[in-house]
Order: structure tokens, then C-alpha cells, then sequence
């Protein structure tokens, strides 16, 4: 199928294109499907099987179901006209007829052919088969019937048999090329298959239970890469950099004396936790995981001072300007009190401001920096940075934390999240992360009740509003604008608009907006006013979603809820219940709720904790989605599924633990390290290990 020369020029990772029948507009079809190379095909898995293995004698034909049989043609009708060809069929122990919508079917069927036929069984005027896709036997082992067919990921141009031969060909031709880069003291401790033989397997499987073993053995491959790979990039993470090791003093005992209320259970034992951490000679790399309203702040800030009481310093990083303001407030209230200082740094600093800022910062004046993405810019740099706080990682990609960690010598690493993310996903996706978990929430919180009304019920909606207003307490409506971080794309006019027809149906409300384009002065004073009562109804975007922190907010109105995403809309209705009154969250649907905006609402009104969302979540957007990590690729994978591989994983992760503790450079096994190298280095930021 292919001449020599050029066949020896091919490599795995060439293009599609050196394949001879793959011209322009395949590899196009080809590259739709995520196939760019020829390795690309060979690990191009079937999606499903038919499992065509038995043959169906003519006299056990039921109507619906499909079969695969052998006869010989008895005899042939075909029409003129636009009646359908029909033949006459006998496998000796019955005859049947079989119809096809093609007239030149007589042209490679005559009578006394022998056939062999897979098709869906009718009743139409008796027995028959209804297009059945045929082939004709010759003194070759059939292809279509008598063995498991692999049915590939669909492509519109590119037919399913074109699809199935070209894998076939091309394993025949490159199939031998396929490394094991396994370390095989693995394999045999596991009996596992070959990786070439499991790829073979994938795409003809011999029997079920073959078939799971390749299966197995391909999903902990991916699973294994990528642990090793996270491990790595810790190993040298730690190796590279001197750790300082940080712990509490009079700062932190005076704080702790002054809180108003108690810890939870839960508050104390992550502090204790991330205390001890912060202690050991090893950087912390921990996730903090709590629901909405759980008390993450305060944790975050017992870290804060451990840092300051041992004269290093801190930063706290928030996803938007409206939370990276809300936090600064926080810690400004707080610590200015114990001659800590504290400073905000956002895109929308002035450059003279900017300046001074980030000449203390360096001058260690400094001791706590919050802010947004504005931290990583090359520009700002600390004189002793100890502690990096990310706040609602969900909102971040994984990957952009390191630029930041780059700047101290070794600080400690504390993400926040309110997603909670599954064991199974943290372990794969964060690798190197240990958790703690806030699953408490303050003494006397009630849960949000949560309805779904359609837009014309906006009658009862507006009531609803004036109620709770005239009772004094206050209102967030969201419009669905998608807007991302600070720097967003709000359609401005449409939240003002919205604004101006609340206006007018609510006389006497006081009405103000709130979105991200808004100048910063504008937005902090917006936040201000609603925080000290002065509004009664704040129509926002999603910037809301994460930070506001106003308890006297009790009705959470959102628009078109079916187009936000669930972990966003746990968020959002995470601003309301806040305080001693009952709060209420109206999903409001759209004139045109797709069926998954509808499922998320439907999920909205069963689940109200986070963690069930976040499982919900996980199921309608998938795993790297969720993380914010899909981009990245780190999560795209082939075979395994995180959702279900949780032995698989825990295996995998083991398993490269115990590699890299004997081998931490991976020089026993260099074909391992290569391929490694190859899929993740550059995502895991892992050049210089090779
Ligand atoms: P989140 O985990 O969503 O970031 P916050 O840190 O914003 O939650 O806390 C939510 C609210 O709960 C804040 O008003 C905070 O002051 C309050 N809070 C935190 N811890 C406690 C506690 N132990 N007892 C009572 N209120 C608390
Ligand atoms: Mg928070």
C-alpha cells in the first residue's frame, strides 16, 4: 500500500497526509476528529463494538432485532422504476427475502452467490431484511459478519468502513512501531498485556474479557503518565528551591483573640492542618475545599499571619476585581488594627499608585498583597514572598498559579475552592496537592430555598421583591451576561437596560447596577452602598458570583438561569442565606432553556449542597472542564475515565510514586522518561528534568 522510500521516511508523528488515499479534504475530516498523525490512528479507539460473532439461522429472524447471516441467493428481483431490488435468500433451513433501496445490487448479486449479510429484521408483508450491508464470500474469512466490529467516532465525509479500513491498514503497515515505554517490572507484576497488543485488542477484540484487560492496561497508562509527571514536577519544584519554614506568633494569638465568634470544628482543624504544614521543611501545596460560605477566608488568613509573624510575606489572589477589592476590605479591617499593612493591586491601579505599591512590595514594606491576575505581571516583586493564597481556583487554569509560585524562593501554596472537587479528579488533575476540607458551616445558617418560575410569572417575581424590601431586607438580580474576569465583555446596555425596566416597575426601590466594566471606583462604591443598606436592589452581572458578602441579602433573583453553568449558579445563590432570615433563590427561566439549561436548573432545585452539584457538574461538562484545566489537555484522555477509574488511578499513582523513590530522574527507564517528556512536559512546565 505504501513504497518503500516514503515508508521509511514515516514516523508516528508525521502527518496523516503520507498516508496514500488520505488527501486535503480527509485529513480535514480526519483533524475534526482529533486525528493530525498517524500514531493518531492507531490510538484512535473505537467508540463502540457490534458484536457479530453469531450467525442467526433464517428461521429465527424476529422482527427488530439485527442480525448477522450467511445464505446463498436463490434469486433476484429488480424492478424498473422505484419499487425496491429484492432477493431471494436460503441458508438450507429457511428462505427469506431481503430488499435494498439500490437498483445495481444486481450487478455483484446473481444467483447461486453466496453472502454474507448484516441487517435489521422487518415485518413487511412477512419476514424480510431490510438493507442489509452484504458482502460475498469468497475463500477469504469474512470481514462484515463472524468477528466483533469496531464502530469509530462518526465523521460526516468519512464513512465507517473507510474509517475501519484505514486504521486496519495502517496498523498492518505502522502497527510494529508502537513502543511499550511502560517500565516493565510494572507489566509483569500486573500480567499485563503488551501495549501494542492492547492496541490491537481496542480494535478487534477477541472476547470480553480480553478486551477489559487492554482496556485496563491502556487507562492506567494515561493514568500513570501523568502521575509520574505531577510527581516530577513537585520533586523539582521542592528540589530547586530552599523552603523557608513559617510559624504563628503574637500576631496570630492576638487575632485569634479578638474574633467575634467561634471557629467551626472544621476552621480549626484546617488551620491546624495548614499550620503544620507551613511548619515543615517541605513547601505546602495544599487545596482548601469548602462550600460556599463554609468560612474559607478566615483559614486563608491564620496562613496570612503565620507568614507575617515570621517576617515573610503574603499574597492573597481573587479571580475578579470585585473580589480581590472585597477581600482587601476584609483584611484591611482586620489587620490594620495589628500595624500589618495591606495593599491591593488590580489592572485598574493608576501608574503613579501602581508605582509606590510595588517599590514597598519590594522593599518588603509591604507584608500582604491582594489582588488579581495583575500579580503575575513580570513587574511585581516581593522581597520575601512565603505564602501564595489563590482564592476560587475554580476560576483560575491550573497552570497560570506556577507563574506566580515562580516568584518567591519556596512560598507556601494554599488554593481555596468552593467546587469541591472529587478525590478521583484532584488526584489526577492537582497530582502533588494534599486537601483540607471545610464540610461545616457556621452555626445558624438555614438552607436557600430554591424555586423556578417562567418569565411570565414576573408578576408574583416583582411582589416578591417589594416584600422583602419593604421588610428591609435587600435583593441581588444577575443578568445572564457572560463576562470573564475583570476585564469582561459585558453588554452594558443590556444590564442597564434591565436596571431601567426594574426601575419602572419597582417605583420607590432604590435600583442600582453593578458589572464589570464599570470603573473600580464606581464598582467599590456600588458594593459599599449595598454592603451598608443604602440599595435595595442590586442588578449585577455574574461578577457577583464569587466575594459579596452582604448577610442582609435574603432574595437572589437570577435571569436565564439555564445559561450559567451549575458550579456558577451554586455560587450565585451562595450570596443569599448569609444571615438569620430565610433566604430565597428564583431561577428565572429563558424564553428558550436548552435541555441541559434545563437539567442544571433541575439540579439547582434538588441539591442544594455543593458537593452533589459538583458531581452533577462533573457528568454534563467532564472533567477538565470543571478544573479549568481542558485547554491544557492534561485531562484529555484516550481511555481512562476519571468518573469510573478510581482503582485504576489509585494504582497508577502508587506505582509512580514507587518509581520515582527509587529512580527520580527516571534513568532506568529512559524510553518511559522520553515519552513523559513528550506528552506533558511543556503542560507541566517540566523542561530541564529531561
Ligand atoms: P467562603 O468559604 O464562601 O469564602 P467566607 O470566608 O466569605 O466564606 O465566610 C462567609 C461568612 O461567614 C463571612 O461573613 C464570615 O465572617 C462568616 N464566618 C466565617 N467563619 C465563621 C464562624 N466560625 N462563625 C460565624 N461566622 C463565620
Ligand atoms: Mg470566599
Amino acid at each position: 500500500m505504501w513504497d518503500k522510500t516514503t515508508h521509511d521516511r514515516v514516523e508516528l508523528n508525521s502527518s496523516v497526509r503520507y498516508l496514500r488515499g488520505v488527501g486535503e479534504r480527509r485529513a480535514e475530516a480526519l483533524a475534526r476528529l482529533g486525528v493530525l498523525t498517524i500514531e493518531d490512528i492507531l490510538l484512535f479507539f473505537p467508540r463502540r463494538y457490534e458484536d457479530r460473532r453469531r450467525l442467526t439461522p433464517l428461521d429465527e429472524l424476529r422482527p427488530g432485532e439485527s442480525v448477522c447471516a450467511v445464505a446463498e441467493v436463490l434469486a433476484l428481483a429488480i424492478p424498473e422504476g422505484p419499487a425496491p431490488a429484492s432477493a431471494l435468500l436460503s441458508d438450507g433451513r429457511a428462505a427469506v427475502r431481503a430488499v435494498w433501496f439500490n437498483p445495481h445490487i444486481g450487478r455483484v448479486l446473481k444467483p447461486g452467490v453466496r453472502v454474507a449479510l448484516f441487517g435489521r429484521v422487518e415485518y413487511y408483508n412477512g419476514i424480510q431484511l431490510s438493507n442489509p450491508e452484504f458482502e460475498v464470500l469468497t475463500d477469504q474469512p469474512p470481514q462484515l459478519v463472524g468477528r466483533i466490529i469496531p464502530i469509530y467516532p462518526a465523521a460526516a465525509s468519512l464513512s465507517q468502513k473507510r474509517i475501519q479500513s484505514l486504521v486496519d491498514d495502517v496498523f498492518k503497515t505502522y502497527g510494529d512501531r508502537l513502543v511499550d515505554v511502560l517500565p516493565a517490572k510494572i507489566r509483569k507484576k500486573y500480567g499485563m498485556k503488551g501495549f501494542r497488543e492492547a492496541v490491537h485488542e481496542l480494535h478487534h477484540p477477541s472476547d470480553a474479557r480480553s478486551w477489559v484487560k487492554a482496556r485496563n492496561r491502556l487507562a492506567f497508562d494515561e493514568l500513570f503518565l501523568l502521575q509520574a509527571g505531577l510527581l516530577l514536577r513537585r520533586a523539582s519544584a521542592s528540589a530547586q528551591r530552599s523552603v523557608r519554614s513559617l510559624s504563628t506568633g503574637k500576631h496570630f494569638e492576638q487575632f485569634m483573640k479578638s474574633l467575634p465568634f467561634p471557629l467551626t470544628r472544621a476552621q480549626t482543624r484546617a488551620i491546624e492542618e495548614i499550620l503544620e504544614a507551613m511548619r515543615g521543611m517541605r513547601a505546602m501545596n495544599r487545596l482548601l475545599q469548602g462550600d460556599v460560605g463554609s468560612g474559607k477566608t478566615l483559614v486563608a488568613l491564620a496562613a496570612v499571619l503565620a507568614a507575617v509573624d515570621s517576617g515573610a510575606q503574603a499574597v492573597l489572589m481573587a479571580p475578579t476585581g470585585i473580589l480581590a477589592q472585597q477581600h482587601y476590605m476584609t483584611l484591611h479591617r482586620l489587620l490594620a488594627p495589628l500595624g500589618i499593612c495591606v495593599g491591593l493591586l488590580t489592572g485598574s491601579l493608576r501608574a503613579e499608585e501602581r508605582r509606590t505599591l510595588l517599590a514597598d512590595l519590594q522593599a518588603g514594606e509591604l507584608q500582604v498583597l491582594v489582588g488579581t491576575h495583575a500579580v503575575f505581571a513580570e513587574k511585581v516583586s516581593f522581597a520575601d514572598l512565603g505564602l501564595v493564597v489563590v482564592d476560587e481556583q475554580h476560576r483560575f487554569g491550573v497552570l497560570q498559579k506556577n507563574a506566580l509560585i515562580a516568584k518567591g524562593t519556596a512560598p507556601h501554596v494554599l488554593v481555596m475552592t468552593a467546587t469541591p472537587i472529587p478525590r478521583t479528579l484532584v488526584l489526577s488533575v492537582y497530582g502533588d496537592l494534599d486537601v483540607s476540607v471545610l464540610d461545616e458551616l457556621p452555626p445558624g445558617r438555614k438552607p436557600v430555598r430554591t424555586l423556578s418560575m417562567k418569565p411570565e410569572e414576573e408578576g408574583a417575581l416583582l411582589t416578591l421583591i417589594r416584600t422583602r424590601v419593604c421588610l428591609g431586607q435587600q435583593v441581588y438580580w444577575v443578568c445572564p451576561l457572560i463576562e470573564d474576569s475583570e476585564e469582561g465583555r459585558a453588554d452594558l446596555s443590556s444590564v442597564s437596560s434591565c436596571c431601567e425596566r426594574l426601575a419602572k416597575l419597582l417605583p420607590g426601590v432604590r435600583i442600582e447596577m453593578l458589572h464589570g466594566r464599570l470603573p473600580m471606583e464606581e464598582k467599590i462604591a456600588a458594593m459599599r452602598r449595598f454592603a451598608e443598606g443604602e440599595i435595595d436592589l442590586l442588578v449585577a452581572t455574574a461578577v457577583i458570583e464569587v466575594g459579596m458578602d452582604v448577610p442582609n441579602a435574603t432574595l437572589m433573583v437570577i435571569e436565564d438561569a439555564g445559561q450559567f453553568g451549575l458550579a456558577q449558579l451554586h455560587q450565585l445563590r451562595g450570596r443569599v442565606g448569609r444571615g438569620e432570615a430565610e433566604s430565597l433563590c428564583v431561577l428565572l427561566e429563558g424564553q428558550e432553556t436548552t435541555p441541559e439549561g434545563r437539567e442544571r436548573i433541575e439540579a439547582m432545585l434538588h441539591l442544594s449542597d455543593g458537593f452533589a452539584l459538583a458531581e452533577a457538574d462533573l457528568k454534563q461538562r467532564g472533567p477538565g472542564e470543571v478544573c479549568g484545566v481542558r485547554q491544557h489537555g492534561v485531562t484529555d484522555f484516550r481511555v481512562a475515565n476519571l468518573m469510573r477509574d478510581h482503582k485504576i488511578l489509585d494504582l497508577a499513582r502508587r506505582e509512580a510514586q514507587s518509581l520515582l523513590r527509587e529512580d527520580p530522574a527516571l534513568d532506568t527507564e529512559p524510553l518511559f522518561r522520553a515519552a513523559l517528556m513528550r506528552r506533558l512536559g511543556k503542560t507541566l512546565q517540566l523542561a530541564g528534568t529531561a
